[in-house]
């Protein structure tokens, strides 16, 4: 990676031309991987976002097994949509009142506004299931959306920090901002189209070229990631690559534990977070290509609780030695009476 400052980017042009390095060293390591695939290889477009990138950490053999099916985003759900939904409230909110938000009050008055014109993907998704009668799926994502933004305001505070923008996909949101376009490298060959994806769910500061400003990311549970180091390492470099502007800081909290990170952006951590990102894409083409001679699918297993509910797991020799070890059945642990 070229030569660039350890700490955060504070002086004007210092944090466009960091990314600018960071953009090009991921470029020349996707090159190289893509000139290396078998000449009858297709990849399709490989997209890399955070849960790629968890799942190649978690276990490469069954993030490649997933195929298509697996790679592909999965459709709306309650739980994938909760955050999206909460966003959306709690800044159509922010819009109109300075009053602490009541979490299940302001999902519901987004909802009932958007169905009658929808201005996002999750708005017409929560539009059909009003349509379709689906008031199970109504509830579920309106409480997992209210549970979302109290975890949030409880770790960021009420009212707001100065300068903090939800990231949301609605245009009629004034305060909000939309979340930067994937990252697409130009490679010599258009054979394997890329994109880098970040999705912070709130910007801090202002987005410049002196790189003052933070990308926040909210979970509601704090398990529900890989260590958190890693997490930032693959957001502090996703987010230098599609905004072109190296962030000051990565924030990570976790509304269970009421826990709020803040990590610096440097040198160390990008270069973490450009390994993910090459990662996913080495094996998304090597999924593509045939196996090597000698060499299995399960070369590179590992295994561990997901194994229980692997869709591979039936063909993994080590998954299925880590399901059939002493005192456990199925992966889980016998309990003894005796
Ligand atoms: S069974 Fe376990 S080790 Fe094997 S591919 Fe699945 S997750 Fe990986």
């Amino acid at each position: 990676m070229t030569p660039t400052p350890t700490e955060p980017a504070t002086r004007r042009g210092e944090a466009v031309g960091w990314a600018d390095g960071v953009r090009t060293d991921v470029a020349g390591r996707i090159e190289e991987l893509v000139e290396g695939l078998a000449s009858d290889a297709d990849p399709g477009a490989v997209y890399v976002g955070w849960f790629a990138a968890a799942e190649v950490a978690g276990c490469p053999a069954r993030f490649r097994a997933g195929g298509v099916d697996g790679w592909d985003f999965p459709g709306w759900s309650p739980q994938s949509a909760a955050a999206s939904v909460g966003r959306s409230a709690l800044a159509r909110c922010v819009d109109r009142s300075s009053e602490l938000p009541d979490p299940l009050g302001t999902v519901k008055a987004w909802m009932r506004d958007v169905r009658s014109s929808p201005t996002s993907y999750v708005a017409e998704w929560v539009t059909h299931l009003s349509q379709t009668g689906d008031r199970i799926g109504l509830a579920a994502t309106a409480a997992l959306a209210a549970r979302w933004i109290a975890g949030f305001v409880r770790v960021v505070g009420w009212p707001f920090p100065e300068k903090l923008a939800l990231v949301v996909d609605d245009p009629d949101s004034p305060s909000a901002r939309r979340g930067p376009p994937p990252w697409r490298p130009r490679l010599s060959t258009r054979r394997v189209p890329v994109s880098v994806a970040s999705k912070p769910d709130a910007i801090a500061g202002t987005v410049a070229p002196s790189g003052r400003f933070d990308v926040m990311f909210h979970r509601p549970n704090s398990r529900d990631d890989l260590a958190l180091a890693e997490r930032a390492a693959f957001e502090a470099t996703a987010a230098s690559l599609a905004i072109g502007i190296v962030p000051a800081h990565v924030v990570l909290s976790a509304a269970d534990t009421g826990e709020r990170l803040r990590f610096p952006v440097d040198d160390p951590l990008l270069t973490r977070g450009a390994d993910q990102v090459v990662e996913v894409i080495r094996h998304r083409l090597r999924a593509a290509e045939p196996l090597a001679p000698g060499t299995t699918e399960f070369d590179d297993a590992t295994p561990g609780p997901a194994c229980r509910y692997c869709p591979t797991a039936d063909d993994c020799g080590p998954g299925q030695q880590w399901l059939a070890r002493p005192r456990r059945h199925n992966g889980l642990p016998v309990v003894s009476l005796g």
